[in-house]
């Protein structure tokens, strides 16, 4: 059996985790199951940098602290939005970049702002970094993306944060119209957690 430090307190993506690692013989650990409660500045540049920095925090917290979890493989996720028309931001500041306003607030802002713009210019993305540290300091990365455009309005009430406006042509609706379990299968963390899984798996860590 081996272990997997999963460092996020989030419970949908715990859940989803322990989905795609249903099968193999994998103990899935959370930050709360191992006591880690400090907040990790995320101080990187890029979505891959802020999962490295997440994922090493926890392994040199296990490595130092947790004798029982040597060896076991931390992973952490980064994610967000790029908006090609405001050159890809707020991408690692999505959760900042609301300031005081709510996801509602934040995405009527955007649709005003884009009042007009036609949809060929409204193209945007969720981004998803997954980083695994290995029992030896090795560090495994993979980026994965669902593309789709900024829509004209804000609708359905699945999802979270800017998922309402995130429109997907080929599905003709917004990621917040999706069950979690369709959400999963497409979305950019459902991508990368299936492909660090497959990686992990090829190479007989897990
Ligand atoms: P985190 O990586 O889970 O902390 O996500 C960072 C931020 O990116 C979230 O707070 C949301 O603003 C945005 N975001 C990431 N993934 C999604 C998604 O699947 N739907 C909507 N917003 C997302």
């Amino acid at each position: 059996m081996s272990t997997i430090v999963f460092a996020t307190t989030n419970k949908d993506k715990v859940r989803e985790i322990s989905e795609i690692t249903a099968g193999s013989d994998v103990n899935i650990l959370t930050m709360s199951d191992i006591g880690y409660v400090e907040d990790i500045e995320e101080d990187g540049t890029t979505f891959t940098e802020n999962a490295t920095i997440k994922a090493k925090a926890v392994a040199d917290y296990i490595n130092t602290s947790k004798t029982d979890l040597k060896g076991a493989i931390v992973l952490a996720d980064d994610s967000g939005l790029e908006i090609d028309y405001y050159d890809k931001k707020p991408g690692i500041m999505s959760h900042r970049w609301l300031g005081d306003r709510t996801y509602t607030q934040a995405m009527q802002d955007v649709l005003k702002d884009m009042e007009g713009v036609p949809d060929d210019k409204r193209t945007a993305r969720f981004v998803c970094s997954m980083a695994a540290v290995l029992s030896d300091g090795q560090v495994i990365t993979v980026l994965d993306t669902i593309e789709g455009i900024v829509g004209h309005e804000i609708i359905g009430d699945n999802g979270f944060g800017y998922d309402p406006f995130f429109y997907v042509p080929e599905l003709g609706c917004t990621t917040a119209q999706l069950s979690t379990e369709d959400k999963n299968k497409i979305s950019h963390r459902g991508k990368a957690l299936r492909n660090i899984i497959g990686k992990l798996k090829d190479a007989g860590l897990i």
